[in-house]
């Protein structure tokens, strides 16, 4: 397992799902983390290791400043690592339907964040470190009824590479996780979208946290040191392209006329 011995590491969203498997594996690998999220997760660092939880809302610039500053003065040192994670689904409306208001809501926290995050967590990290941003293969293709969602990953991917540009000079390597469908609080089994992931996915099937977080470690890690400005799709190949199991099911419904 990549080494992450002594190193330090904040996460947002680190309360539930993909950010708290994150904290977990990289207390594992051996470092001291903070989890960051809107509610009390105290009880939650305990049981993935970390050393301290903070509340913050990461859709408010001031919180986002205040708990990265926060998160440094608990570790005691400036960050090695730091990944913007939080985020919300949103499914549902076509364009022609959708609102600007969802819209908004929607890149507040998806977006804004993941900016908030680029803006402030370079005062807080060691010259060398690593920021990793979790973006979404939904980012990579247009999906009906996604457009909102897909538009604020989109722009995380592009945020990714910009900051990579900008922070390769402290040697901070700025790089994206785009997970496919994931088990998690956001894709529980019974969620709609389970059954169409599935058939997408050339692997068959969607994903567990323990499927995504080695990416993590991986782009958090020294062995990636000269990787940035990249947007990593652990997927099952969904955005390799079309899947067994929608061609199957596209020839079926053809034969039954
Ligand atoms: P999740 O709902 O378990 O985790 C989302 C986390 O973000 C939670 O801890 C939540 O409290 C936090 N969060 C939401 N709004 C916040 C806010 N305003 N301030 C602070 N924290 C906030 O879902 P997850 O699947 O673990 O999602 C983690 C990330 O992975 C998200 O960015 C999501 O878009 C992305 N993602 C998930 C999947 C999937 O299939 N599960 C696929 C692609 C991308």
């Amino acid at each position: 397992m990549f080494s992450l011995s002594g190193m330090t590491a904040a996460i947002t969203g680190g309360t539930s799902g993909i950010g708290e498997a994150v904290a977990a594996r990289f207390a594992a690998a051996g470092a001291r983390v903070v989890i960051i999220g809107r509610r009390d997760g105290r009880d939650i660092a305990r049981r993935s290791g970390a050393i301290a939880a903070i509340r913050a809302d990461c859709a408010s610039e001031d919180q986002v400043a205040r708990a990265l500053n926060e998160a440094r003065d608990v570790l005691g040192q400036e960050l090695d690592v730091l990944v913007n994670n939080a985020g919300v689904e949103n499914t549902g409306p076509m364009i022609a339907d959708a609102t600007a208001t969802e819209l908004q809501r929607v890149f507040d926290i998806n977006t804004f964040a993941v900016f908030y995050g680029l803006k402030y967590g370079p005062l807080v990290l060691k010259d060398g470190g690593s920021i990793i941003n979790t973006a979404s293969v939904a980012a990579l293709m247009g999906i009906p009824g996604y457009s909102q969602y897909s538009a604020s990953k989109a722009a995380v991917i592009s945020l990714t590479r910009s900051a990579a540009v900008e922070l390769a000079p402290r040697g901070i390597r700025v790089n994206a996780v785009c997970p496919g469908s994931v088990f998690t609080p956001m894709l529980p089994p019974d969620h709609p979208e389970v059954p169409l992931a599935m058939q997408m996915c050339p692997l068959g099937r969607v994903g567990t946290t323990d499927e995504v977080v080695g990416a993590y470690h991986f782009l958090a890690a020294a062995e990636s040191r000269y990787i940035t400005g990249q947007a990593l799709a652990v997927d099952g190949g969904i955005v390799a392209g079309v899947s067994l199991g929608t061609l199957e099911a596209v020839a079926t419904k053809a034969a039954a006329g």
